[in-house]
């Protein structure tokens, strides 16, 4: 490795935010983001269950601290648990030392289940709330392929979408519900209001595991790691949610 890569790699690893990992296998990290839900969490668990999948979940403190056996039951599946804020405030709007309460109030509520990943609310980050992420032994883990699940409430759309897009070593953001229902805009897309109901994500989600579990593997964050060269792209979004 030259000197050049050597230091690309290592600020990469520093202020990079992981999206895929280059692989020759066939595998495939699905993210469910701000559970976990008494109703729709263990629907997906179930469906990733019928399909032999596991999935990562990237959990709301907040939530998690008032359902334990929830927590116990998605790490149970063999699925990972990460990191999704305490209550799912926009991380650019907020002090250093109110991010890493965040960080750390979620970490105690997912205790003793929780991988160090790291998804930002909204995926939206600076470099200092990265720098602050990194300090504290965490992964961010972003996505390449977007599932739209809280706009789009056609399942057929969003499964056409899914399969044409999908590719080896990717990682696919879900929502098992909407943190933040009714909010105009979940995400930073704010041509689409929120569609809170899950019945699309998860007919969808049924579909891409129905077609793609004879070709594909569905491995947690930490699997996908383990497969291929990972991937970090520089990855900061100011806050465009209302916090
Ligand atoms: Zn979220």
């Amino acid at each position: 490795m030259s000197l050049q890569s050597f230091l690309s790699t290592s600020v990469r690893k520093v202020f990079g935010s992981l999206t895929h990992v280059v692989t020759p296998s066939a595998v495939l990290a699905l993210t469910f983001d701000d559970g976990p839900d008494p109703e729709n969490t263990p629907k997906v668990l179930a469906l990733l269950e019928k399909y032999q999948a596991r999935g990562t979940f990237f959990v709301v403190g907040q939530a998690a601290a008032v359902q334990p056996a929830l927590v116990q039951r998605i790490a149970a599946g063999g699925h990972a648990i990460g990191i999704h804020s305490w209550d799912h405030r926009a991380f650019p709007g907020l002090t250093s030392r109110e991010r890493r309460r965040q960080i750390r109030e979620c970490e105690r509520a997912l205790r003793p289940y929780v991988s160090p990943l790291f998804r930002p609310p909204y995926g939206e980050q600076t470099v200092m709330s990265r720098l602050e992420a990194f300090m504290m032994g965490y992964e961010v883990v972003g996505w390449n392929l977007n599932s739209g699940d809280w706009y789009e409430s056609q399942s057929s759309v969003m499964g056409k979408y899914l399969l044409e897009m999908v590719s080896p070593g990717g990682i696919v953001l879900f929502h098992d519900t909407l943190y933040d229902k009714g909010t105009p805009a979940h995400g930073t897309d704010s041509e689409h209001t929120s569609w809170p109901d899950r019945q699309a994500m998860l007919d969808a989600l049924e579909t891409m595991l129905d077609r793609l579990s004879g070709s594909y593997r569905f491995v947690t964050v930490p699997e996908l790691l383990q497969a291929g060269r990972p991937r970090r792209s520089f990855w900061f979004k100011p806050s465009l949610a209302t916090a």
